[in-house]
């Protein structure tokens, strides 16, 4: 029998069919292009629970993977606070409690640590979860309490634990929630434990493309390629009256079917195999950009626990920067910094400046990301203020192009410059590169200059890192020439 756990739980309430397959056909299960950084979400979350443990001083760490027996002998000892304490209920609901204080009349205040800056009360089942567990193990849980990073502090020296953290009773949330969660537990276990469930369909058939897992197409072999999910935009509603009817691609799609026009633009697109370009208005857009162009990007690292002084919780840091500048007659140069520790980047700021001066327009791939960075540096760094201003006044985001002007069937109904650059410029590709995306590179750098068991080669890493840079830049760079043609 699969034991039910609160990470199962929390993925059953997600998706239950992806659950059912993650535990009886693992191998069938596929780990998603997201794993890294859930991977890197883990590591923050113990980071902030080593915070949390500091409020309790006088705390009993339970060895790790030790067993609920371990913990009820433990439970009777002299110690009234136990970090990860284990419970397993006869049904097979197994909960490991952040922390747990045993308070004076013996009944229990359960905590639960969250790395995030806020908690959604209609989102405290996971909480719930382990109340329940301890509950139908015979304790009673007198007080449900939450602690989450508080989005407002700032590090100023030493980290000061009371601020960084901030603590929320959710005991009544918990009680009013009790009996639906308790059903929900009960439905997660015989779900998981049934032999067999429809592996030809899943619910996320009537839903828009965000919200399909890696096992969309496991469950959904019938869907075509080019199908009704990559049509930019489109709402569930639409989609349900498309599968309603059993059109699942795009070329099925009846011709009055009601699109909006950039919809409607796409699904041409598909079935004429045409790529349809605006060209009065990619022109119009591209004469207001002045030269030199700076084609930038930047490369960040966002911590949960802030790492430097007046940065908070989960706020990027730029460690990263590759620029390619054009000038009018096609000639091209790269600069390109790459920091080597933990700091705010202006040495990065003072040589780019030097490079780009004040002049002509900068352009990013979803501008909003750079601009965002450069609002937080002008707090960080500000005596770059009217550089860094200068860049938010005169950027360009090279996306937009490919949100209405340019629609070519082979992107898919995406605007990623990793589908957009293949299609136009196929001599270029991010397949060889070691690095293969930004969380990969932020996983690698924040290794690098903070893990002292870094295993990899510094030299070699710095090369992959710098090289994936400069092709973020220079595939702008290539894309752009192609518009111009
Ligand atoms: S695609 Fe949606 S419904 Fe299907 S398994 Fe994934 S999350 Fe579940």
């Amino acid at each position: 029998m699969n034991q039910v756990t609160k990470t199962d739980f929390i993925h059953f309430i997600n998706c239950p069919e992806s659950l059912w397959l993650q535990k009886n056909k693992p191998n069938a299960y596929t780990k998603g292009p997201f794993s890294l950084f859930l991977e890197k979400l883990i590591k923050e979350g113990y980071e902030v629970e080593d915070y949390a443990k500091l409020l309790f001083p006088d705390g009993l760490n339970l060895p790790e993977n030790s067993t609920p027996t371990y913990t009820n002998q433990q439970l009777n000892s002299n110690h009234t606070v136990f970090f990860q304490p284990s419970f397993l209920t006869p049904k097979g609901v197994f909960a490991r409690v952040d922390i747990l204080e045993k308070l004076p009349d013996n009944t229990y205040h359960l905590y639960e640590i969250k790395s995030a800056t806020s908690v959604k009360k209609g989102k405290l089942e996971d909480a719930c979860f382990q109340k329940y567990v301890l509950q139908e193990c015979g304790y009673t849980v007198a007080k449900v309490s939450i602690i989450h990073l508080n989005k407002d502090y700032r590090k100023q020296g030493v980290i000061q634990t009371k601020e960084l953290l901030t603590i929320i009773d959710i005991t009544e949330n918990t009680n009013d929630i009790y009996s639906a969660v308790a059903n929900k537990i009960n439905a997660a276990t015989s779900y998981i434990n049934r032999n067999a469930i429809n592996e030809n369909k899943c619910s996320c058939r009537y839903k828009t493309r965000t919200n399909h897992c890696d096992s969309f197409s496991y469950f959904n072999s019938d869907i075509p390629d080019y199908s009704i999910y990559e049509i930019a935009r489109i709402s569930a509603k639409k989609i349900q009256q498309l599968v309603a009817q059993q059109y699942l691609g795009i070329l099925d799609i009846p011709l009055n079917f009601k699109l909006s026009t950039m919809q409607q633009v796409q699904v041409e697109s598909v079935r004429k195999e045409k790529v349809l370009i605006n060209k009065s208005s990619i022109k119009s857009t591209l004469n207001k950009l002045q030269y030199p162009l700076h084609f930038i990007d930047y490369e960040t690292f966002p911590a949960a626990i802030p790492k430097l002084d007046h940065m908070g919780p989960h706020q990027h840091l730029v460690f990263q920067v590759s620029v390619h500048t054009m000038q009018k007659d096609g000639d091209l140069t790269h600069f390109e910094w790459l920091g080597t520790k933990i700091e705010q980047p202006e040495d990065m700021l003072k040589q780019m400046q030097n490079f780009t001066g004040l002049t002509g327009t900068f352009i990013s791939w979803n501008a909003p990301f750079e601009m965002s960075r450069n609002k937080d540096l002008l707090e960080w760094v500000p005596k770059f203020k009217i550089y860094l201003n200068y860049m938010n006044a005169h950027m360009f985001d090279l996306m937009t192009i490919f949100k209405t002007d340019y629609v070519d069937f082979r992107f898919h109904g995406s605007t990623s410059i990793k589908k957009v650059l293949p299609v136009l410029c196929p001599q270029f590709s991010y397949s060889d590169l070691e690095v293969q995306d930004g969380t990969m590179a932020l996983d690698i750098w924040g290794r690098m200059v903070s893990d002292p068991d870094f295993g990899g080669d510094r030299d070699t890493t710095r090369k992959n890192l710098l090289a994936y840079c400069k092709l973020d830049s220079l595939a702008m760079v290539e894309i752009y020439r192609v518009l111009i043609k």
